[in-house]
């Protein structure tokens, strides 16, 4: 893994320059980005799917046998991922909002962490864990450990509750994805953050910015789908290092 004095410097300056100068930068985070925070990617030899069974964020599994589910989607995303703080590739980003170089983040992540980190404009892709929506009448309900008190956790109206992100088999929510797609048409620049590239639909906004005519920024500790693909400016190493050189140059 690089740190701050192996990060190729050159590629730094050109991509500082080209963020300093763009009028639509959208930054697009995936699961490395929180790798920081203490929160393992799903893949990979320590990723969460090789301690997990994938099966508990199946939509159909979900539904038949909510109380089977809860007690694995509790511990992984609300007892384990409820002790990640934000980290500085977080931090960076939402101080490059604050000074007017960052339009928005379109964010892979269900943790929260940005809008934590203070970045004001987040678009979640997949939905949040912070929120919970009743299966039976769809009504929203910010998440409280109150919630647990009765498991599987249950709504007013009796129906069970589900997290409001997208599990396998669910569509992605309509209004993040219509706002994700006006950003690829509008960006000039979109900056790659901690992605694979593999989960679809996501995986297609960075192709459709640069078909737009985005120059594409990426930040990873290895080349993903997109570095061969449709990336310009390839920074390799830790978003928690390369973020907070990048922001240090503008
Ligand atoms: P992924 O698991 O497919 O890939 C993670 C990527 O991050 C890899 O390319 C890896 O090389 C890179 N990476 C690892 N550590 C890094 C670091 N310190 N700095 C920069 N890059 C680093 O993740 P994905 O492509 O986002 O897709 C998986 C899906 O899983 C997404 O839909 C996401 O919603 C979900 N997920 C979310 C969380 C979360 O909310 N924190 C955690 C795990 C998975």
């Amino acid at each position: 893994m690089r740190d701050i004095a192996s990060i190729d410097q050159e590629a730094l300056d050109a991509a500082a320059a080209l963020l300093s100068s763009a009028h639509h930068a959208v930054a697009f985070s995936g699961a490395g980005i929180s790798v920081e925070s203490g929160i393992p990617a799903f893949r990979g030899v320590s990723g969460i799917w090789s301690r997990y069974d994938p099966a508990c964020l199946d939509i159909e599994t979900f539904h038949a046998h909510p109380e089977n589910a809860w007690p694995v989607i509790k511990e992984i995303f609300y007892d384990f991922f409820g002790r990640a703080e934000p980290n500085p590739a977080h931090s960076a980003l939402a101080q490059m909002e604050q000074d007017g170089l960052l339009s928005c983040v379109i964010t892979q992540n269900i943790d929260n962490l940005h809008q934590r980190a203070g970045s004001r404009t987040v678009i979640e892709f997949h939905g949040t864990s912070r929120r919970l929506v009743c299966t039976h009448c769809g009504r929203l309900q910010d998440f409280s450990r109150k919630i647990f008190d009765v498991m599987p956790p249950r709504c007013l109206c009796g129906g069970v509750l589900k997290p409001d992100f997208v599990f396998f088999g669910e569509p992605i929510p309509w209004q993040a994805h219509s706002r994700s797609v006006r950003e690829t048409e509008e960006a000039d620049l979109w900056l790659v953050i901690g992605t694979t590239g593999e989960v679809q639909p996501a995986s297609w906004l960075p192709y459709q910015a640069k078909q737009h005519g985005a120059v594409v920024i990426e930040v990873n500790v290895e080349p993903s789908a997109f570095t061969d693909r449709v990336t310009d400016i390839f920074l390799c190493g830790k978003a928690g290092s390369v973020l907070p050189a990048l922001l240090g140059r503008l």
